[in-house]
């Protein structure tokens, strides 16, 4: 038995839902409109390659991975569907782009003639996207600059440019802006357009956009977190919106390991942050924030036992946490605890857990690292 097996701390990865969410987002994009699904950082934590290949089975157009490892491990582990690299390369490391047929995002000179160069020598084409910023500031060439950037990579013979891409900052509370991006996108597309660069794959929407500017997904888009059954919107989304019912894939689960009844006055523990109001039952559970689960939400998140809420008290450490199991019957030492997800009648959502903690969705599933174990349901 693999070792890691022993401690009893799991996500369960629900690859149905999976799909219900791939193909509720198929539908509402419509026909014409490809899907690229962002599967970076590890699938948004619920595992690259499990979470690919599922894809694949489901027929999405394209993946996206944030860096050239990414691409290779996928390679490796067998899949085929193209793969965009949605962010830049040092023009270093342009060869493994080439051995494992990656297609690359491109915003500068220099990494589009090295592309070129080194797919003459192989006498083939490289496949590349244009980023374009039209006001995110990370990467992309510069929109004004973008038609002349684009013309001059079309004279590079070795290189097909596929896609030209944006990408929003703003699409979950920002109408105002996203709608100023859209139009200097379609300005863009359509002055290529004239000039007859024809430019097969234009994209722009991340889950933001995809709910709330159908005008913004040209002909694909790129929704990570929705695919994942997560709601990306911070704060209040502006007006108008889709309400698409999403179904979450990761439940996190963990088993408890420990159970005792202190005295009143029992600080609990690191800097005694909790004292107990009264004698107590505490249950320890073996995950902490070494695993991810975020240290900010000591004494303030729950977790499920027995169908009922327990609140952790004091420090969340590294690899474990304390629960008040007071008023909870029958409580034992083996018993499931629901961190993320179902028990019973109640629920536990990441998004509740990212407000608590300050943070993001995003950050809570990315962060649960490798410690706890993935187990896939279909
Ligand atoms: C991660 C990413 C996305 C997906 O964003 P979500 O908010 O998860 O939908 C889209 N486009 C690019 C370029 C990305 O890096």
């Amino acid at each position: 038995m693999d070792p890691a097996t022993y401690r009893p701390t799991w996500a369960e990865i629900n690859l149905k839902n999976l799909a219900y969410n791939f193909r509720l987002v198929k539908k509402l994009a419509g026909r014409g409109v490809k899907i690229l699904v962002p599967v970076k950082a590890d699938g948004y934590g619920h595992g690259l390659v499990a979470i690919s290949e599922r894809l694949q089975g489901l027929g999405v157009d394209y993946l996206g991975v944030a860096s050239l490892d990414e691409g290779i491990l996928l390679r490796r582990s067998g899949l085929t569907v193209p793969i965009l690299v949605l962010s830049t390369v040092l023009a270093d490391n342009i060869k493994p782009l080439l051995d494992y047929n990656l297609t690359q995002t491109v915003c500068t000179k220099e990494l589009a003639s090295k592309l070129n160069h080194e797919a003459k020598k192989r006498n083939i084409l490289a496949r590349v996207h244009i980023k374009v910023d039209t006001g995110m500031h990370r990467i992309g060439v510069a929109h004004k600059k973008a038609y002349s950037f684009i013309k001059a990579i079309t004279k590079m013979g070795n290189i097909k440019i596929e896609g030209v891409f944006t990408h929003f900052p703003c699409a979950d509370n920002n109408p105002c802006f996203t709608e100023g991006q859209i139009r200097l996108f379609n300005a863009l597309i359509r002055r290529l357009e004239k000039s007859g660069i024809d430019i097969p794959l234009k994209h722009a929407s991340n889950s933001s956009g995809v709910i709330n500017y159908p005008e913004g997904y040209f002909n694909l888009v790129r929704p990570g977190l929705m695919i994942y059954g997560l709601s990306p919107s911070e704060g209040k989304p502006p007006e108008g919106g889709l309400r698409p019912k999403l179904r979450p894939l990761l439940s996190l689960k963990t088993k408890i390991i420990y159970l005792k009844t202190v005295p009143k006055g029992s600080g609990i523990s690191y800097g005694h942050t909790y004292v107990t109001p009264q004698a107590m039952r505490i249950a320890t559970l073996p995950i902490g924030y070494g695993d991810g689960y975020p240290r900010s939400l000591s004494n303030k998140a729950r977790c499920l036992i027995s169908g009922r809420e327990a609140k952790i008290v004091g420090r969340v450490c590294m690899d474990q946490l304390m629960v008040d199991v007071t008023k909870i019957k029958k409580v034992k030492i083996g018993q499931e605890a629901v961190l993320i997800g179902r028990q019973k009648n109640k629920s536990i959502k990441v998004e509740q857990l990212a407000e608590l903690a300050g943070t993001i969705p995003y950050e809570i599933v990315c962060n649960l690292g490798g410690r706890i174990r993935r187990i896939y349901k279909n």
